[in-house]
């Protein structure tokens, strides 16, 4: 393992690059290079998590996406820096150190999926996989100026992700454009018998239909965006609606009542979650253990000092919420909020094809700004985690620049299983709009 991760911190590369030579030859993939968030397993190389918890851990067998890459011609160069555990929205908590945005490398990259974003966005990979459970792909893919993709949940199997919350979290692709975003989702996706939450749905051919059906209704939440969202975004949004209605699109006021509640759901279920899949990081059966004299001391030494803060914040509050007599106050209150996101989205796709928003309320922020503000640093998913709550697909697309040359992002959010009809309209906009 080289510990090269550049200026921009982004990329550890492996020695020797991982691929099956008589696979390449008239493959989907056809030798595209990919680099991987390191909390997706990859057999005999490390699996850190960016945590000093599995610092020197390395995985015992590939993910499914991975044998899905290799099987289709995909040459995988080395992994990517993110925030520990997949928890944030900037890169920032990582033991490697904080990945720097691709534009500007005062500014962060966003977040958890970092280094993959700052990875495609510099061409030192074709692709890169990352996981996003509130944002952690559409939000970094923002803020870097790529494209990046949610699947469904359940359209990609999660067999060898390291969990943070698992019925939020899915793998996808970043990529530079859309019908590569569409050759990496056709390569990844499928019922898989190692993850029961894995769809049996069948998997369309995304980059063959790419240029096919393009939807005509899109739907735009506007009580939900107009509050607090950067002028410099808006703007961006207003000159596509305009170019859209011009093509005879139908643009559409819809209401999302309850997604002005999505972080508070999203931050509780997800928290509750991580508390139990990170349980198993006791120094027993995984990565670091502090050398204690008693078995107590040994739990209690080898948790404080293996997680960062950002971790032990979510597995203290996700235990408390979690807790006995503040169960139905928390936890159960969460889980009826996600039904109410879910219904409302379900409503809307009775009446849309698509819904278009932002990505983020904002473009990428200084290093160091949202740090010592959590609260804050959870706002800025706002237009992201009431997708991941209703387990819907969505990609980000490159919508132009700030003044400063910062990138802005917009988001495309499509019904069940439906990712063929936000792939082909984001095809649309970028064979026949400019932003700048
Ligand atoms: N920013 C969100 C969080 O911190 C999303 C993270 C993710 O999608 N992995 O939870």
């Amino acid at each position: 393992m080289v510990d090269n991760y550049k200026d921009f911190n982004s990329v550890i590369f492996e020695d020797k690059p991982l691929f099956l030579k008589d696979k390449i030859k008239n493959s989907i993939l056809n030798g595209a290079t990919f680099t991987i968030k390191d909390n997706i397993s990859i057999k005999d190389w490390q699996l850190s998590c960016a945590s000093f918890t599995l610092k020197n851990y390395k995985s015992l067998y590939n993910a499914t996406v991975i044998d899905k890459i290799l099987n289709n011609g995909g040459v995988i160069i080395g992994k990517t820096n993110h925030d520990e555990f997949a928890m944030g929205s900037s890169s920032e908590h990582s033991i490697f150190g904080n990945v720097k945005n691709s534009s500007n490398n005062q500014y962060v990259a966003g977040g958890s999926s970092g280094g993959s974003a700052v990875s495609v966005a510099l061409k030192i990979s074709d692709f890169s996989l990352g996981s996003d459970t509130g944002g952690s792909i559409r939000q970094p893919a923002s803020f870097c100026g790529v494209f990046g993709l949610k699947p469904t949940y359940g359209r990609v199997s999660r067999y060898g992700l390291v969990a943070f919350a698992s019925s939020f979290d899915q793998i996808g692709p970043f990529s530079k454009t859309t019908l590569g975003l569409a050759k990496c989702l056709e390569v990844i996706s499928g019922y898989d018998s190692k993850d029961s939450t894995s769809s049996k749905e069948k998997v369309p051919e995304y980059s063959k239909n790419i240029e096919k059906k393009i939807p005509k209704k899109i739907g735009i939440p506007w009580e939900l965006i107009k509050e607090g969202t950067n002028k410099e975004i808006l703007l961006k949004l207003d000159l596509l609606i305009n170019f859209l209605k011009k093509n005879n699109f139908e643009i559409i006021d819809i209401k999302l009542p309850n997604s002005k509640y999505a972080i508070a759901a999203y931050y509780i279920l997800t928290m509750a979650e991580a508390s139990s899949n990170l349980a198993r990081f006791d120094g027993v059966r995984y990565g670091f253990r502090d050398n204690s004299n008693d078995l107590e001391s040994m739990y209690l030494n080898t948790r404080s000092k293996g997680f960062g803060d950002e971790v032990k914040r979510r597995i203290i509050l996700g235990t408390y919420v979690l807790s006995s007599g503040y169960y139905d106050a928390f936890f159960k209150k969460g889980q009826q909020v996600r039904r109410l996101i879910k219904n409302d989205f379900e409503n809307v796709f009775n009446n849309v094809d698509v819904i278009l928003l932002p990505t983020s309320p904002t473009p990428a922020f200084k290093q160091g700004e949202n740090l010592s503000d959590p609260l804050k640093m959870y706002l800025s998913d706002i237009f992201t985690t009431p997708v991941s709550l209703a387990g819907l697909p969505a990609l980000n697309f490159p919508a132009g620049e700030t003044k400063n040359k910062l990138p802005i992002g917009l988001q495309l959010i499509g019904n069940y299983f439906k990712e063929e009809t936000i792939l082909n309209f984001s095809h649309y906009i970028e064979k026949n709009f400019n932003f700048d």
